[in-house]
């Protein structure tokens, strides 16, 4: 029989656990070292998910993640595979499911964004964002089918982007993989709503992340930026990876069961329909 500041302690913590949204949960985010993805593996470890980081090339970034997750009391993993890549994405599932038992939420957030003349984009370059941004929506979501059917239940978030609506000069490929992305999240829902799985998708703006200002340090280009998408957006200021995170635990927890094959735009209200 525990004692009775046990009993409290145990309360305490049955208390903050129930408040977590995504208590026990196994959530893949793939891409999940930078960026957008970063800020989602943070949060969902805060709801007291188990966050699988995945990544590619250099771990130190993925490693970071999954320490600060777990200096916050949570849990994570980090895991290499190239997204595009059937037997990398088979392999990744094969290695959680060592470890946990399979995946209830999966992010599809892994992304390539390289700029060019439409004209000047080879075949093969063409084929690589498609792989990178759209394919591999489809094959994790595969993987992760098995484990979702059994439990009769599963959460599926796709990363679009707001260039899909808006079009976008020196990005053809990726607004066409983008659009792929939104297709795909509409016709997957329909595959699976009636096994309790909902595909949602999730439209970023233009969000400021470290990438950005790598890509684009010169400050009047930051300057110029800034006061266009003020401009652009109903809420007139730079949106930050954090900005995106509510959306997410909106659509990996419970409270949006009845919605699937829905395109979210978290833009600062720049495209609205
Ligand atoms: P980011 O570059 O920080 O994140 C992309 C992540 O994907 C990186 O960690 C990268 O290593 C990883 N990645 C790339 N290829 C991969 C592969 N083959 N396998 C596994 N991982 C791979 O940029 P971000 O802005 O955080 O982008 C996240 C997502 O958001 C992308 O899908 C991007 O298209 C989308 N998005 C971003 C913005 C924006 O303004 N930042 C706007 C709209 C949509």
């Amino acid at each position: 029989m525990p004692g009775l500041h046990h009993i409290a302690a145990w309360q305490q913590e049955e208390g903050k656990e129930s408040l977590m949204r995504l208590y026990n949960k196994v959530a893949l985010v793939t891409g999940g070292a930078t960026g957008i993805g970063r800020e989602v593996c943070l949060a969902f470890g805060r709801e007291g998910a188990k966050v699988v980081v995945n990544y590619i090339g250099d771990p130190k970034s993925a490693e970071k993640v999954v320490s600060e997750i777990e200096a916050a009391g949570g849990t994570a993993i980090a895991i290499c595979a190239d997204v595009s890549s059937e037997e990398q994405v088979e392999d990744m599932f094969r290695e959680i499911e060592t470890k946990w038992d399979g995946v209830d939420i999966l992010v599809n957030n892994a992304g390539i964004y390289p700029r060019k003349a439409w004209h000047e984009i080879t075949g093969d370059e063409w084929d690589k964002v498609q792989a990178v941004n759209a394919k591999s929506c489809f094959l994790t979501s595969k993987a992760a089918y098995p484990y979702m059917r059994s439990k009769g239940y599963g959460k599926i978030i796709n990363v679009t982007s707001v260039t899909f609506f808006r079009g976008q000069k020196n990005f053809v490929h990726y607004v066409a993989s983008k659009g792929a992305v939104i297709g795909f999240t509409r016709a997957l829902s329909r595959e699976l709503g009636a096994e309790g799985i909902t595909v949602n998708a999730i439209s970023p703006g233009a969000v400021m992340t470290e990438q950005e200002l790598l890509d684009f340090p010169d400050s009047s280009v930051q300057e110029e930026t800034r006061l266009y998408l003020e401009q652009e957006q109903a809420i007139p200021r730079r949106q930050l990876p954090h900005d995106m995170v509510g959306s997410f635990i909106f659509l990996a927890s419970s409270d949006s069961d009845f919605m699937t094959g829905q395109t979210l735009n978290v833009d600062g209200g720049w495209v609205m329909h």
